[in-house]
């Protein structure tokens, strides 16, 4: 079977490097490799600390996503030399005012009520894990189950496993149309070029919509939310106890209601991150790395003196309901897409359940998860609404 896979973001490079596992004949295609929603993503596997009230239908997949990450991770690693850029360092939720630490403690209610492993702690007791949280921060949480990923590193990894040394299968060009011929697809390129295959997987992110010729119940409704992101260099007489890093969890804050977070990485670096905004501007806009640097500030004063390297902002693949639309939406066509604010936590699960879409292999295990982000979830809305009215 020759599958060609539209998009290599997170999503993207993950199904296509399932599908090589599984003895399929894959080709990429992607103007920007790794460049989009997944090159500003945190990378934080955040399935506890992300509860928010009122998106029931969302843990399970995120729960079920965090299970498989150890298994995808040790595959992947199996199959590539490069780093993946997973740990399993913990993360600590801290409250800047008492108004937010009432915040986090009924957040913390619900996530006990689904079994889920929290802590709080004092603000003495988030300083012994922390030193350099700062003085004012008086209550934090603990999760040490939500790990955390670099995205760009994963990326990387997974599109080095797909393409396994054959640059060939990686085509550098945006797809402008699809269309259906025989009993496969086609598809063709920006410079005119047609290349066909057996099925396809569109994982264009928030690139569907500029996609001509699909069926009309591919064309789910993904919406760009743009955050920005920061990244910076810590100097080395900020570095903590161990002389390696100036922190070593993830950092996730409430600053008087508004959320900010601090993903330590490897290399030294922290990303500071991430504002949410739907007003169309794709460049990192002054006010959100203000409001970054302010919030990071508080949770952690040495981040101010820090050396800034980067700011950077990208579109989350944004879906009416938060929940991925994963389905195959016309025979030999599959749908993965709308992945939101979660798409590196649920990239084990949802390269999974989109590789067995094309294969053929759903498991009945899975028939739970395949219903919650089944796209025609969405049209089925929007005939309702049509009765209604
Ligand atoms: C600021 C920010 C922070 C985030 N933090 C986290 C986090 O901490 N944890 C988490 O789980 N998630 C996080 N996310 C969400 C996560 O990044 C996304 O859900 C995920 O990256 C979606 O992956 P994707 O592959 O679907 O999309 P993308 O990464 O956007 O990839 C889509 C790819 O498709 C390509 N493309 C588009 N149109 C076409 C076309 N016509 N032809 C060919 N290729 C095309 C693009 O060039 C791109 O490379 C964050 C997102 C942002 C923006």
């Amino acid at each position: 079977m020759r599958v060609i896979v539209v998009g290599a973001g997170v999503i993207g490079a993950a199904t296509a490097w399932r599908l090589r596992r599984r003895g399929v004949d894959v080709v990429l295609c992607d103007p920007t490799p790794g460049m989009g929603a997944t090159h500003a993503a945190g990378g934080m596997l955040a399935a506890i600390s992300e509860v928010q009230h009122g998106q029931a239908a969302l843990y399970p997949l995120m729960l079920a996503s965090a299970a498989e990450y150890p298994t995808f991770i040790t595959e992947l690693a199996g199959d590539s030399e490069l780093p993946t850029g997973h740990e399993t360092v913990g993360t600590l939720v801290l409250a800047a005012d008492r108004a937010d630490r009432d915040t986090l403690a009924l957040l913390a209610e619900v996530q006990h009520r689904h079994g889920m492993a929290v802590e709080e702690l004092s603000g003495r007791e988030v300083r012994r894990l922390e030193p350099a949280v700062g003085p004012r921060i008086a209550a934090g949480f603990r999760t040490p189950d939500d790990h955390r990923v670099d995205p760009r590193q994963l990326v990387r990894t997974l599109l080095d496993a797909a393409l396994r040394h054959d640059p060939r299968r990686l085509i550098i060009e945006p797809v402008t149309a699809v269309a259906a011929q025989g009993d496969g697809w086609s598809v063709r390129l920006e410079s005119g070029r047609a290349e066909s295959a057996d099925k396809l997987v569109l994982a264009p992110g928030v690139g569907l919509s500029g996609i001509e010729g699909l069926p009309p119940q591919a064309y789910a409704p993904v919406r760009p939310v743009f955050g920005d992101v920061l990244k910076v260099a810590i100097p080395p007489h900020l570095l903590g106890p161990s002389d390696t890093h100036l922190l070593g969890h993830t950092i996730r804050g409430l600053v008087h209601g508004v959320p900010v977070y601090l993903v330590p990485r490897s290399d030294g670096h922290v990303v500071i991150g991430a504002t949410s905004r739907e007003d169309g501007l794709a460049a990192p806009s002054a006010g959100g790395i203000w409001r970054l640097l302010r919030d990071g500030g508080t949770l952690v004063p040495g981040l101010l003196e820090a050396e800034f390297v980067e700011a950077v902002a990208r579109a989350r693949p944004g879906s009416p309901d938060d929940i991925p639309l994963i389905g195959e939406v016309a025979p030999g066509l599959v749908l993965s897409a709308g992945y939101f604010r979660h798409g590196i936590l649920l990239t084990a699960l949802g390269s999974r359940l989109t590789a067995d879409l094309v294969c053929g292999t759903t498991a009945v295990d899975d028939h739970d998860h395949l219903a919650a982000v089944d796209p025609a979830r969405l049209l089925t809305t929007a005939v309702g609404h049509d009765r209604t009215a």
